[in-house]
């Protein structure tokens, strides 16, 4: 069986090929799936009978099952989603006045060991299919709308209008499935969201960031972390194949084509280690070349990481070493808490957290 939602435009038009049908089915299915939530081939009304029991015969549409879902106070939305052999992923919805983002992961696991992360800590287990991957939208759009508040919207209202690629995983370590899954983001015929409003954070795979500016250029965003190779090392390991100078000119070459476009440097606050006035001021120098901004943000802290936050006063201070050579910085909100739904916070400890989780949705 074919799941549909592994297929994204180009590919479901080759597939449905197949069967003789024309490109417009694929557009008409597109519609029903994600526009409309719907994955009952019966209730498509437009597709025709003989085409409705092909689907049926060797299609299926196919998400991940729910492990757990846990609401904060602060309106921060958490799931955990079943694939299969005891594994879950995490997917968070963060609310905001105007707008809403969706944190979407792309691994089970990830390969890359960055120290301070806890799911490098876990070790990589697999990639997620693209169903994986664009099914979490799906089911977040799905579970979001039956929510108080937005339960009275239509259809065609955004109530996630922006994704991030920064749950668990290295995006681009997963390449094929993770540009499938954002064309079908960006696709008017899927979810049509803007290029803008897509953001993939890397740590840094130049290879890969020089695709997928051809493929799917996004928004980008790199895990930089450290100004100098030395520290970057140890604490991105990546950096080791990929150094800070091949990195910011795979930054300037990911903005050639797109001159208003930015590159966000995502900045961990690790107390004693990167946080200094002097970090601050060598990661001017490194970026110097790059039109970027500046994101900072609190270290999470899990058991045995080694590693300590940066004292409010300290994350103050660092900022506003960026922010008096007119960068944009900002300092990453500690949304969600109670449930844990902040990065790096999962990995590791699935079933620990279904039953907190459960618990504090009184489900258990
Ligand atoms: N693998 C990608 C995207 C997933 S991680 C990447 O590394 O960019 C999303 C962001 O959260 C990255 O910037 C990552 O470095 C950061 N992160 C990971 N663990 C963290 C932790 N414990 N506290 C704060 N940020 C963390
Ligand atoms: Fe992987 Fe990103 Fe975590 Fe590094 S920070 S281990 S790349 S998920």
């Amino acid at each position: 069986m074919t799941n549909l939602l592994d297929l994204d435009y180009e590919h479901l038009v080759s597939y449905i090929e197949t069967f003789g049908e024309k490109p417009y089915r694929a557009k008409q299915l597109m519609h029903w799936i994600y526009q409309e939530s719907l994955i009952d081939f019966n209730e498509m009304t437009d597709i025709s009978k003989v085409f409705c029991d092909v689907l049926k015969d060797k299609t299926t549409i196919e998400f991940p099952s729910v492990m757990s879902d846990a609401m904060s106070d602060d309106g921060t939305r958490k799931w955990l989603f079943d694939v299969g052999g005891n594994n879950g992923i995490e997917t968070v919805f963060i609310p905001e006045d105007d707008r809403g983002t969706l944190c979407i992961s792309s691994q089970v696991g990830c390969a890359l060991e960055c120290t301070f992360c806890s799911t490098g800590r876990q070790g990589f287990n697999r990639n997620l299919t693209t169903a994986e991957i664009i099914g979490q939208l799906w089911l977040a759009n799905f579970y979001v709308r039956q929510q108080d508040g937005y339960n009275a919207l239509a259809n065609s209202e955004r109530i996630i209008s922006n994704v991030v690629m920064m749950g668990m995983g290295e995006p681009l370590a997963n390449y094929d499935n993770v540009v499938s899954a954002m064309k079908l983001m960006l696709d008017d015929r899927a979810y049509g969201l803007s290029r803008r409003r897509v953001t993939l954070s890397t740590s840094g795979l130049v290879n890969a960031m020089d695709r997928l500016k051809e493929d799917c250029p996004v928004a980008l965003a790199v895990s930089l972390h450290a100004s100098n190779d030395k520290l970057r090392d140890e604490i991105v390991p990546i950096n080791k194949k990929f150094p800070i100078k091949e990195l910011m000119a795979g930054c300037q070459r990911y903005l050639e084509k797109a001159p208003r476009d930015f590159v966000t440097f995502e900045y961990v606050m690790l107390d004693g280690i990167n946080d200094s006035i002097e970090d601050a001021k060598a990661l001017l120098q490194i970026v110097k070349d790059v039109p970027c901004k500046f994101n900072l943000i609190p270290f999470n802290p899990f058991p045995n990481s080694g590693y300590k936050c940066s004292s409010y006063e300290q994350i103050r201070k660092f900022k506003e070493v960026l922010m008096n050579q007119d960068y944009i910085v900002t300092v990453r909100k500690t949304r969600g808490d109670d449930i844990d739904a902040a990065c790096g916070q999962l990995a590791g400890q699935v079933k620990d957290k279904t039953t907190r989780s459960l618990k504090r949705m009184n489900l258990t």
